[in-house]
């Protein structure tokens, strides 16, 4: 069994000011990698600037990440990264900047490579970075995964390097104002990373470790998500709970409903949590009907009663996502194609398997 997770974590009001010059401490010049709008509206961007100028260091803003971030603009971002003379990175956003950050991280050091790196099985290193989450799902602040979008192969994927964040700051500020389907989906992200994580091949003791904990706060706040109505203990908690799922996902990647997800969320735009969430009833349905050791024990702490009330809370927060045949029969063949996702499951997955997962929803 192995556990790493090197980002040190701050987790508390005020983050980002109260530990400035460890931030800043990582470097000369800033590239500070965001979304085109939420960075400012949440007050993350103003703490980031803040930061940094009390602390004599240098910045460039890089403000034009879109969600499902693609592999152009991470070049885009990278030349400029690179022409400025940036040495460490600060991502700020949901998972889609967070992401961005560690992919540029990686092609500013490297700054004579091309893209074509990103998905070369390479050992190569990357600036420091740090990441600050304005959403409470991907727990991108610590893992090492950054997932883009490839127009080339016309879905989403991982990079190959491994990059984990140095640092991470955890404020709930940055949630409050935002939409409550953003809270609903992220929070059901995180649910997926800890169920796909539980019920996954690669797991281990402490993998489960952090997603039986990351389950356990996740389902004290069931009944806010459903109804849609959060305080910032809900921020706070929807928050840590993400953070473990992240140090679960971290070790075992994730499972089917992720890699079913990313094909809704390129071909229709469905945003990445709701693409993820639809599948989690039919993984739990698949896990329940092969005995799945310690099922129904990390259902329940989850916040359900059984797979019948997991897919009713699903139906209720998700509603309204469109599943062709078509799009079912090129998703079956897109997952029959993906090794690393049919190895993380924990019983031998048939194509039928697949049809049945994704009709559970339909
Ligand atoms: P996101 O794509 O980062 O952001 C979605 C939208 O929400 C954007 O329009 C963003 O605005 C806005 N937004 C973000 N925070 C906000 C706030 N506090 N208030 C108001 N609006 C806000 O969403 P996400 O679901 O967090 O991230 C999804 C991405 O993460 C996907 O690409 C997914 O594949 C990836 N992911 C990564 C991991 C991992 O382990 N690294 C795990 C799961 C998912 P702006 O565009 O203006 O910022
Ligand atoms: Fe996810």
């Amino acid at each position: 069994m192995e556990f790493y997770i090197p980002a040190k974590i701050y987790h508390e009001d005020g983050a980002v000011l109260k530990h400035s010059s460890e931030i800043a401490s990582l470097g000369r010049k800033a590239l500070i990698i965001t979304g085109r709008s939420s960075a400012v509206k949440t007050g993350a961007l103003d703490d980031i600037i803040k930061a940094l100028e009390d602390n004599n260091t240098g910045y460039i803003l890089y403000d034009k990440i879109e969600e499902n971030p693609s592999v152009s603009t991470i070049m885009d971002a990278a030349g400029i990264g690179r022409s400025q003379g940036a040495d460490f990175v600060i991502g700020a956003g949901g998972g889609s900047p967070m992401d961005a950050a560690k992919a540029v991280a990686l092609m500013v050091q490297n700054r004579d490579t091309s893209e074509d790196v990103l998905y070369k099985p390479l050992k190569l290193k990357a600036l420091p970075v740090v990441e600050i989450p304005t959403t409470c799902g991907t727990g991108s602040e610590v893992t090492p995964y950054a997932i883009l979008t490839r127009d080339d192969i016309k879905t989403k994927q991982s990079i190959s390097h491994k990059i984990y964040p140095v640092l991470a700051c955890i404020d709930a500020k940055y949630m409050e104002n935002a939409p409550v389907s953003l809270v609903v989906n992220t929070a059901i992200d995180a649910l997926g990373h800890l169920a796909e994580s539980y019920f996954n091949a690669n797991a281990t003791g402490y993998s489960r470790m952090a997603s039986i904990y990351g389950m356990e706060k996740w389902a004290a706040n069931r009944g806010m998500v459903e109804a849609g109505e959060f305080t910032k203990d809900n921020y706070n908690q929807l928050l840590f709970a993400s953070t473990l799922a992240g140090m679960a996902i971290s070790h075992t990647g994730t499972s089917l409903p992720h890699g079913l997800s990313y094909y809704l969320t390129y071909n229709k735009g469905i945003p990445h949590g709701k693409a993820v969430g639809i599948f989690l009833p039919g993984y739990l349905a698949f896990m329940e009907k092969n005995s799945m050791p310690g099922y129904k024990e990390a259902v329940a702490k989850m916040g359900f009663k059984d797979t019948m009330d997991f897919a009713g809370f699903i139906k209720k927060c998700l509603p309204d996502v469109c599943i062709t045949n078509d799009d079912a029969e090129n998703m079956v063949n897109e997952i029959m194609q993906n090794p690393k996702k049919l190895l993380s499951v924990p019983f031998k997955t048939r194509e039928e398997d697949i049809r049945d997962i994704i009709n559970y929803y339909r």
